[in-house]
């Protein structure tokens, strides 16, 4: 098989095109640099898809770059560099005369409302409450494909948690703090935070590229990519303390996360959601890091 990556040059996308080339599949990237392996958007523009079996987009900018202060200007490039490079992927999609038997959008959780309480899954109603949930509404909008490509082409949509994982994501700057001794969970600590492992994250992306085996629906299929174990940020900060042999006595209050961050973006760590992954447990898939023991000791490498 074919496959088209948007972004592929990321921390998913890597941890993606390993999983891929292992199964024998050729991967091409899209990226913002040309180089080998890879096309640009210039390229995906000017000369229309690539013939590829399955396209999924991962590129946007990181809504946790620590060398961007929380100002329009990086707001707008959040937005701009998903829901631009989504419409231009689905774009090429529709216009092609061969075009993939998937096509595979990788978004977020932050589509569902904040809540000690409520437990969400893929067949929960949301509209949006937020900037961030604004930003889901567009970029899952921007991915839709309709009339008679939408009756050949299987559309997926993963909304992952936070993905943990050595080489990026949020353990690559929490990582260090933690090993000195200046971890401490944030907020109340109280708040859901759905985290799924990188490895199953790449592996339930690979599977939805994968050609359907029955009719193919018009409309997307949502899948929740998080682990099933519901933890609280408190339950994750207490076991990469146990992982790392380090105290975690140092809380962060809301207030200050607001402050360095932005609340806008703050809310993604201090507020959380209780997210199941029901379609892929209903799917039957094995994940190989399903609770936050065995995915912080992977990480950790101990
Ligand atoms: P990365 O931060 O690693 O970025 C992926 C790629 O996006 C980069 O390699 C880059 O490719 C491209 N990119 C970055 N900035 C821009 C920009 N301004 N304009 C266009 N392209 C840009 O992302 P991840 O791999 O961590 O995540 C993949 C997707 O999953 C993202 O859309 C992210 O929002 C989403 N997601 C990630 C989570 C996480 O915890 N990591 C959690 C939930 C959702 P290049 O330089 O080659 O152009």
């Amino acid at each position: 098989m074919k496959v088209l990556i948007g972004g592929g040059s990321g921390f998913v996308g890597r941890e993606l095109i390993r999983v891929l080339r292992d199964k024998g599949h050729d991967v091409t990237v899209i990226s913002r640099k040309a180089g080998p392996g890879r096309i640009t958007w210039g390229d995906l523009e000017s000369q229309g898809l690539p013939p590829c079996d399955g396209a999924v987009n991962l590129a946007g900018e990181n809504l946790m770059n620590p060398l961007r202060w929380w100002n329009e200007s990086y707001k707008k490039d959040l937005f701009s560099s998903r829901i631009d490079t989504t419409k231009a992927l689905s774009q090429a999609i529709a216009a092609s005369s061969s075009p993939p038997h998937s096509w595979v959008l990788v978004s977020g959780v932050a589509c569902y409302k904040p809540s000690l309480t409520d437990q969400y899954t893929e067949d929960s109603e949301w509209t949006p409450f937020d900037l961030l949930s604004k930003l889901i509404k567009e970029w899952e909008a921007a991915a839709l494909l309709t009339g008679n490509v939408a009756q050949t082409t299987k559309q997926v949509i993963v909304r992952p948690g936070a993905v943990l994982g050595r080489d990026g994501g949020a353990m690559k700057q929490m990582l260090l703090p933690f090993w000195l001794g200046l971890g401490g969970t944030l907020g109340s600590g109280q708040q859901p935070f759905p985290w799924i492992h990188v490895s199953d994250l790449a592996v339930i992306i690979a599977q939805a590229l994968e050609p359907s085996t029955d009719a193919v629906s018009p409309s997307p299929q949502v899948i929740n990519g998080v682990a099933p174990s519901l933890n609280t940020n408190y339950e994750f900060t207490k076991e990469l303390g146990r992982v790392l042999r380090r105290p975690t006595i140092f809380p962060v209050p809301g207030f200050v996360m607001n402050a360095l961050m932005g609340s806008e973006r703050a809310v993604v760590l201090t507020q959380g959601q209780k997210v199941l992954p029901k379609r892929t447990l209903d799917s039957g898939f094995q994940y190989k890091y399903p609770d936050l023991s065995s995915a912080l000791k992977q990480i950790a490498g101990s």
